[in-house]
């Protein structure tokens, strides 16, 4: 099969070695917007050649991570494709063929040296100053030797016979590059074991997966110099590469290097409450911007707009309060009832009363102040129990004027039966109002002394929604017991 040459095949190529971390996440959203804006397709494969550390337990999560971020792929493990399988563990006869082919083109060699001897040479090149290389022991055997020790059985690696000189490749991001191929090194292709090294078996199946753009971290710069001596090597027109500055985080550290703080893996923030689109607008933009400018932006509009002209070279940092601001725009965005639905396990969570009409009531009322639905129980639930009055509080209430006006509302809001008309926040606002204007008490003076005696609290929702928030009953006793 030959490839369009319009035609985008992207992959994500993660190793589950661990949880989908955000840096991971943002290289995977952007080959899914590429694969989705030029009508592409998306591979994922899993590289777990490192046996000792990759589990199907930790490939499940990191799928269920893609998936709860809304990135589906067309080919992989799970949904199979033209070129399966798409785990690497289970590729081992093409990287077998492939090392076959370089060897037999004089462009790799079997390696006898010993992992002992490897470190001493090291050992000793470091301390004569010297960057630690392989100083091409084996390079210089004679091949047909080198064959026969390799048919008696003797332990060996295939290493890859650097050419020398310098690597070009045009970035697509980062534009012309030239890396000296002399701080490379002949490097391992396969282990004695017979496992693909990360470079190798990247090469080997990018060019079998037909893949035309790879698009990942500017950390593996110096990978892809090796992989584009390889593919010319092994006769193979080299992808398109696409190099994605580092995120930093707010200390300018890497963020990749960022373990054990919070909010470092994308499944943080789907536990903590956060709308998906939140964490892909957000992660959409770093590195990258809208041609309009905009910041909020859902899905559609990414894969209508994102490509890689405007990704930039420069680092991007990880502002946390901005991606907070972003979540609580999505969230605001959501229609309400959908967004109380999405909030009732949480709340469950929380062991708060599950019921969809005091659930939307509840996010109704504090849907302005929260990032993550995560933050709507602890809400909810000093709502429901408020603590003690502060000084401030207490003052309000200490005003003669402000229990007369109490105690005419409780009086009101007792006189209308319960049962027959039941009321809302809007009418409670009015009767509100009307008590005002019969006592002459207006403004601050007639809403502070309600709200503190609905929460206690000198700020917060707004009163109508306070009301639908705590019902009618309790709203009653509160204002009751606030103008004793
Ligand atoms: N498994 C590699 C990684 O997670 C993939 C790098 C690549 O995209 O080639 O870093």
């Amino acid at each position: 099969m030959r490839l369009e040459s319009n035609e985008h095949r992207l992959r994500f190529a993660p190793s589950p070695t661990g949880r989908l971390h955000v840096g991971s996440a943002r290289t995977a959203l952007y080959n899914w917007l590429l694969a989705r804006h030029h009508a592409g397709v998306l591979v994922l494969r899993i590289e777990d050649t490192d046996a000792e550390r990759s589990t199907r337990d930790l490939e499940e999560r990191l799928m269920a991570d893609l998936h709860w971020m809304g990135l589906e792929w067309d080919e992989g493990p799970d949904v199979g494709g033209p070129h399966a399988p798409y785990r690497q563990s289970e590729r081992a006869a093409v990287y077998a063929a492939r090392a076959r082919q370089l060897l037999e083109a004089g462009r790799a060699f079997r390696c006898f040296c010993s992992d002992e001897l490897l470190a001493t040479k090291r050992e000793a090149q470091r301390a004569a100053g010297e960057e630690p290389h392989y100083d091409g022991t084996c390079r210089r055997l004679d091949a047909g030797e080198a064959g026969r020790r390799a048919q008696s059985g003797e332990t060996h690696t295939i290493r890859f016979h650097v050419p020398g000189g310098v690597v070009r490749f045009d970035d697509l991001v980062r534009g012309p590059m030239e890396i000296d191929s002399a701080t490379l090194g002949d490097f391992v292709l396969l282990r004695s074991n017979g496992v693909p090294t990360y470079n190798f078996a990247c090469v080997a199946d990018d060019a079998e997966m037909q893949i035309s753009h790879v698009v990942r971290g500017d950390d593996h710069l110096y990978n892809t110099a090796r992989q584009v001596m390889l593919y010319a090597a092994l006769g193979i027109p080299a992808p398109q590469f696409a190099h994605l500055a580092l995120i930093l985080d707010e200390d300018r550290s890497k963020l990749s290097k960022r373990e054990g703080r919070e909010g470092t893996y994308a499944y943080e923030y789907r536990d903590a409450g956060f709308l998906p689109g939140a964490l892909v607008n957000f992660l959409a933009l770093l590195g990258w911007s809208s041609p309009s400018g905009d910041d909020i932006l859902d899905l559609e509009r990414l894969v209508q707009e994102f490509d890689l002209d405007r990704v930039s070279k420069s680092p991007a940092i990880f502002d946390a309060r901005k991606l907070r601001w972003m979540a609580g725009e999505h969230l605001r965005a959501q229609p309400l009832e959908a967004l109380a639905e999405r909030a009732r396990p949480f709340l469950r969570a929380a062991g708060l009363p599950d019921d969809p009409e005091r659930a939307a009531a509840w996010t109704a009322a504090f849907k302005d102040g929260i990032a993550c639905l995560g933050e709507l129980p602890p809400r909810v639930r000093e709502l429901l129990h408020p603590g003690p009055l502060d000084a401030e509080a207490a003052a309000v209430l200490g005003q003669e004027e402000a229990r007369r006006l109490l105690d005419t509302l409780a009086d009101r809001l007792e006189r209308v039966p319960g049962d027959t008309q039941p009321m809302d926040g809007a009418q409670f606002k009015r009767l509100l109002q009307e008590c005002g204007r019969e006592l002459g008490v207006r403004g601050k003076s007639l809403f502070m002394p309600a709200r503190v005696a609905l929460t206690g609290r000198l700020h917060g929702p707004e009163l109508a929604l306070l009301f639908d928030a705590m019902g009618r009953e309790t709203a009653t006793k509160r204002i009751r017991d606030a103008a004793r």
